[in-house]
């Protein structure tokens, strides 16, 4: 099942959704589920017990569809921060050595930081270029996990099961910012510098979140291009490595790294542009699709 946070006549809402169908199952009117936004679900076990009763697409005409409605984030504001990996493909390590962002040294431990997401951006909606602040913009597509259930000391064998869905997270970094104050927090911060969608792809019909195609393509031409079993850390790893000493909230995203292929990565680099079309691809979930705005 597909989870979409949308808006129709003023009002926003959850919808369900199933890959192949174009068609809209609005959770409150359809199946009884009293939630008004994502996190309603995504924060109680309760409401994720009635959900997978419809796990399987419903008989019958769907009461909407895609096309009736406006998308938004699936989750517009997420809880705290979206804790972040960094370097977490080995080939993006070594274009982020060359590029002087990280040192090879950094193989050895996972690199966590976060990101503020005061409000993700939409699927179909613009990232700001924040021209007057940044002159190197560049785009990250990565796996996001949404945590459905807390999880403190979680061990490997167990993470799967704190685990709501996964969606796309685009981790938008100014590299100039990034590269200025050393540490990452205000580079990947900027405002609008989250696109995330367009939906939430339950954990039950995702699978494995290892072995799905991540690739990132830039008005047309294809820029990042892997499989999400080329993580350093894998999901299961990273949630029992967190949960050790940080309790994650239902609720919490971590955006799980960034393959080869992005602008800093580039010989000379291509940076955004304003005007620019950022599609994000993963296999199993779909496309994040966004333009440069001024
Ligand atoms: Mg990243």
């Amino acid at each position: 099942m597909r989870l979409y946070t949308v808006e129709k006549d003023g009002k926003r809402f959850v919808a369900a959704g199933y890959a192949g169908s174009e068609g809209l199952w609005p959770v409150k009117e359809c199946f009884g589920i009293e939630a008004d936004c994502m996190l309603d679900i995504v924060c109680c076990g309760e409401k994720q017990a009635q959900l997978a009763a419809f796990e399987t697409k419903p008989e019958g005409e769907a009461p909407l569809k895609l096309a009736d409605v406006t998308l938004c984030a699936p989750i517009p504001n997420p809880v705290g921060d979206v804790m972040c990996l960094g370097v977490n493909y080995y080939a993006h390590l070594v274009e982020s050595n060359k590029a002087g962002h990280v040192s090879l040294a950094q193989k050895g431990h996972t690199v966590y930081f976060s990101k503020r997401v005061n409000e993700a951006v939409a699927c179909g909606g613009v990232i700001p270029s924040h021209r007057d602040i940044c002159d190197r913009l560049d785009y990250e597509v990565e796996l996001g996990v949404v945590i459905g259930k807390d999880a403190v000391k979680v061990p490997r064998e167990d993470a799967q099961g704190c685990v709501f869905g996964y969606t796309i997270v685009n981790d938008i970094s100014a590299r100039n910012i990034q590269e200025e104050h050393k540490q990452w927090y205000f580079g990947k911060s900027l405002d609008g510098s989250c696109p995330m969608g367009p939906c939430i792809v339950t954990a039950a019909e995702f699978g494995d979140p290892a072995g799905h195609a991540i690739c990132s393509i830039i008005n047309g031409e294809l820029r990042q291009n892997s499989n999400t079993e080329l993580m350093m850390q894998d999901v299961p790893g990273l949630i029992a490595e967190l949960s050790s000493g940080v309790t994650l909230k239902a609720g919490t995203v971590i955006a799980t790294g960034t393959p080869a292929g992005v602008a800093m990565g580039m010989n000379p680099p291509k940076w955004l542009q304003p005007g620019d079309t950022v599609e994000c691809k993963i296999e199993g979930i779909g496309s994040l699709i966004n333009t440069i705005g001024e």
